[in-house]
């Protein structure tokens, strides 16, 4: 079944902005929607939480709850020493599905349970389940003059400490690190939005450092910042390879799982990524695409057991119509021709066979197990002591010596008196004239 492309993470508890240059693009969305609920510019930028989706419950809130007074004390959120730098801001490529490409903020990996400190005195405007991060907290301040939002991601409980409306202090205690949500271990995911949450992000490493916060500084250690030119991801699912980014446009081919698959870093447009395949360009859903490859079980074989062959060693057999002498006629085999089982042998020793295009049953007391068989009839020794020979000449070698009445199975026809037989587990030839037809 080909995965369709259509929807991202069903029921979603809250909605995260865009990445990137469409989460740019929200400072107008924002304004148009408050304009559109009739809140005046100005009353809109000293309340406003930014939601990307206003919805009338959380304007009232956002209006209600307590404004943030003015503060310049910006403190770190993890202790110096209890964390290191693991992803920056800024395009990235992905580093576990469903992951960003376009990283709204920096990550700093700590110890699961490491306490998060609000960075500065605010006000919390959301403390809760969102996808992406599992939970969240985001705090509006005003930060020498000018409003701020900070983002925590990932915790484990993000209303174990805090609520939405209440006022924080910087340092204060508001949560624990985490591996919620989309995460390939436990850190804080740290935002930090100049004008409000969804209106602009910006680098919370280069924020902090404007604001005494040296959080390279104080960590323990950090990976290499930079940016790589392009990302590596394997479709995680037979996949449609699409002209556009709709499921709406036409499938260029059918990507087979695991896939390989390059891109630019940040270019994840609604979910949607452009991406090289090969020679060919198109557009996948990022959700059915990751960092690595998915582990693809073995094929089970199913290659069938290869169906039992007998040869009829007799001049006619009968293949009748059911396994009794007393049923139809089908089809006469001629002696030598091939039957394939078609089940297995009953006791009374009758099998379901085709042969030339018939099916029908035989009795197996008239197949032989190689064609060769199946063609000559047995013979018997008919003297004392008879040699079978490797070749066909009384001065080669003798492979067995056989002793009267012992049974031989011929294998080709008689030349020059003599004759290739089979006995015992050897094969060898003998003179005929010492041979006859019954015990
Ligand atoms: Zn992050």
């Amino acid at each position: 079944m080909v995965r369709n492309d259509s929807k991202q993470v069903a029921g979603s508890p809250a909605t995260r902005p865009p990445r990137g240059a469409a989460a740019r693009r929200l400072t107008f969305t924002v304004a148009a929607a408050l304009a559109f609920a009739g809140v005046g510019t100005a009353a809109a930028n000293a309340a406003a939480p930014g939601a990307a989706t206003i919805e009338p419950a959380v304007l009232a809130s956002a209006l209600e709850a307590a404004t943030p007074t003015n503060t310049t004390k910006v403190v770190t959120p993890l202790k110096a020493g209890k964390y290191r730098l693991s992803s920056y801001y800024g395009p990235r490529c992905m580093p576990t599905v469903n992951a960003s490409d376009w990283h709204l903020g920096q990550d700093m990996a700590a110890t699961d349970g490491t306490p998060i400190y609000a960075v500065a005195n605010g006000v919390v405007r959301k403390a809760g389940a969102v996808s992406g991060f599992g939970q969240w907290i985001v705090i509006d301040h005003v930060i020498a003059g000018k409003k701020v939002s900070t983002v925590y991601g990932h915790m484990w409980n993000a209303t174990k400490y805090v609520k939405a409306g209440q006022t924080v202090k910087a340092g204060q205690h508001i949560a624990d690190v985490g591996s919620n949500g989309v995460a390939t271990g436990p850190h804080l995911h740290l935002e930090v939005w100049p004008g409000g949450y969804g209106v602009s992000s910006t680098d919370p490493l280069v924020y902090m450092k404007a604001h005494g916060v040296n959080l390279t500084a104080g960590a323990t250690s950090a990976i290499k910042r930079t940016v790589p030119s392009s990302c590596t991801y394997y479709a995680r699912a037979r996949l449609n390879l699409r002209v556009g980014a709709s499921t709406s446009t036409p499938s260029e081919v059918v990507l087979p799982v695991n896939a390989k698959l390059t891109t630019k870093p940040g270019s994840k447009s609604n979910g949607w990524l452009p991406v090289k395949y090969g020679s060919r360009s198109g557009w996948v859903y990022s959700t059915y695409v990751g960092p690595s490859k998915v582990y693809v079980p073995p094929a089970t074989s199913t290659k069938p057991t290869p169906k039992t062959v007998r040869y009829v060693a007799v001049t006619t057999l009968n293949l009748r119509a059911s396994a009794s002498t007393s049923s139809k006629v089908v089809a006469k085999l001629k002696r030598g021709a091939a039957v394939t089982y078609q089940g297995s042998v009953s006791k009374s020793g009758w099998v379901k066979v085709a042969s030339g295009g018939h099916t029908g049953y035989v009795a197996t007391q008239y197949l032989k197990a190689t064609k060769a068989q199946a063609l000559y009839a047995l013979k018997y020794v008919n003297v004392t002591t008879l040699n079978l020979r490797a070749k066909a000449s009384t001065s080669s070698k003798v492979v067995a010596k056989l002793k009267k009445n012992k049974a031989v199975q011929p294998l080709a026809a008689v030349s020059k008196g003599w004759q290739k037989v089979s006995v015992s587990g050897h094969t060898g030839y003998v003179a005929t004239e010492y041979l006859r037809t019954k015990k």
